[in-house]
C-alpha cells in the first residue's frame, strides 16, 4: 500500500495544487492532503475553509483523505505510516526549495520525496497570487476550483 502525504498551506487551494493532486492519486493508492498548522503564519482563509475547499473538490474519490497537522511533515508521515511526501515542482525556485527541503526530511527519515512537475499552463498559479488577486478585487475564478469561493472580509 503506497501511502503519499501532499502537505502545504492550502490558503486557498488552486488548479495547481488541483492538477498535482489529481496526477498524484495515479501513482498512489492513497493521498492525504495535510493541511500544516503554523502559528507564526496569517492566512487569508480558515482552516475549517481550507480543508472544506479541498473535502468538496475531492469529495467523489475515495482515495484522498484530508488532515491538518502540526509539527514536522516527517513525524506526522510516521503517524500515519506514509512513505512518501508528494511535493509540485513550478519552476527553479520551487526546485532549490524543495530540494533542501527533501534532503533535510531524508536525514531525519527514510520518507521518500516524490515530485511532479507543473502541467503546463499551470506553472505560474500560485496561493499567493490568488490572495493578492482577491485583495484587490480580480476576478479569481479561472484560478482556483469552483468549491473555493471568497464570502467576504477574513482579514
Ligand atoms: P507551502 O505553504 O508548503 O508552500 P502551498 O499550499 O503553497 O504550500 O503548496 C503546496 C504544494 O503545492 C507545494 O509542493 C507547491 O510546490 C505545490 N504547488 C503549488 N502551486 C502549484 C502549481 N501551480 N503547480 C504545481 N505545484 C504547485
Amino acid at each position: 500500500m503506497k501511502r503519499a502525504i501532499f502537505p502545504g498551506s492550502f490558503d486557498p487551494l488552486t488548479l495547481g495544487h488541483y492538477d498535482i493532486i489529481q496526477r498524484g492519486i495515479t501513482v498512489f493508492d492513497e493521498l492525504i492532503i495535510a493541511i500544516g498548522i503554523n502559528a507564526e503564519k496569517r492566512y487569508m482563509f480558515t482552516l475549517d475553509q481550507r480543508k472544506q475547499f479541498i473535502q468538496e473538490a475531492f469529495k467523489e474519490e475515495k482515495k484522498i483523505k484530508v488532515l491538518t497537522y502540526q509539527g514536522l511533515t516527517v513525524d506526522f508521515c510516521k503517524k500515519m505510516d506514509a512513505g512518501f511526501i508528494l511535493r509540485g515542482l513550478r519552476n527553479p525556485a520551487d526546485f532549490e526549495f524543495e530540494k533542501a527541503i527533501a534532503h533535510t526530511n531524508r536525514k531525519l527519515s527514510e520518507i521518500e520525496t516524490v515530485f511532479l512537475l507543473t502541467s503546463s499552463g499551470k506553472s505560474y498559479i500560485s496561493s499567493s497570487i490568488v490572495r493578492d488577486v482577491i485583495r484587490n478585487g480580480g476576478d479569481y475564478t479561472g484560478l482556483v476550483p469552483d468549491t473555493v469561493r471568497f464570502q467576504g472580509k477574513n482579514e
